[in-house]
């Protein structure tokens, strides 16, 4: 378990990466506020009773309040009947997906525990402390919201800011970091508009750290300037891809 932010009250915390194999490495963060808990993005099921008890160690599972899905993918939802069984919390995600969670087989005593954000964002209660859902449609999934926490100034910025293969929790030297992200960012993150867009949504914010779903941490103003500037430059996703759309001559080899 990693601490990214401590004042006592208000708790940021990484907890450790139990993904392996063949699964692809993801980051699940706790975020707490006067003895109340959110989790987010807490996976599929061979991490979930690590979190479960790990979270019943730092706050009481009984605390915690919300789960935040930031969009649709099985590294994010497909435990959400344990989470919604075990615990009493809220679980929230875009309106989009409400109709397709439940295919990873949710019980009906806890599916209107689901609720749906609209594209607009919101607004939460978490202890005493308002979090942010910002919008972050396109990046990757059609539906999908990030979350700011004012207190922390962290932006949780799900799959954007991806990086897999590096070995590191921290950036360093984000010129050096660039490589095990370009990839990820280039197929996954659907438009340069959206990137374009969200750079002036969150540049009115006050971040110190980006923290991904996936890979290393960006942290420090500098470090985070220089990512909102990277990906305000990029070209994603359909911008390069209309070679792609011809029908195929080629065999599937396997
Ligand atoms: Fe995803």
């Amino acid at each position: 378990m990693e601490t990214l932010f401590d004042n006592g009250v208000h708790k940021n915390l990484l907890l450790e990466d139990f993904g392996h194999g063949e699964m692809v490495q993801a980051n699940v963060h706790l975020i707490v506020d006067s003895g109340k808990g959110m989790i987010l993005d807490p996976g599929g099921h061979k991490v979930f009773k690590h979190l479960i008890q790990e979270i019943g160690i730092v706050i009481g599972i009984d605390n915690l309040e919300w789960i935040f899905f930031s969009h649709q993918d099985p590294d994010i939802v497909a435990a959400a009947n344990g989470w919604l069984m075990t615990t009493k919390a809220t679980a929230i995600a875009s309106k989009l997906w409400l109709r397709f969670i439940p295919h990873f087989g949710v019980d009906r005593l806890v599916i209107d525990r689901i609720k749906g954000i609209d594209d607009t964002g919101t607004i939460i209660k978490l202890g005493n402390t308002d979090m942010y859902i910002l919008p972050a449609h396109w990046m990757h999934s059609p539906g999908n919201f990030q979350v700011y926490d004012p207190v922390s100034k962290i932006l949780y910025s799900g799959d954007l800011g991806a990086s897999l293969g590096q070995d590191y929790t921290f950036v360093s030297n984000f010129e050096e970091h660039i490589k095990y992200m370009e990839g990820f960012h280039r197929r996954y993150i659907s438009s340069g508009r959206a990137l374009r867009n969200w750079a002036k949504m969150v540049r009115q914010l006050d971040i110190e750290i980006i923290a991904p779903q996936h890979g290393a941490i960006l942290k420090g103003k500098e470090m985070v300037n220089k990512f909102i500037r990277w990906v305000e430059n990029l070209e994603t996703g359909v911008d390069l891809m209309d070679e792609v759309y011809k029908v195929p001559v080629q065999r599937f080899k396997g």
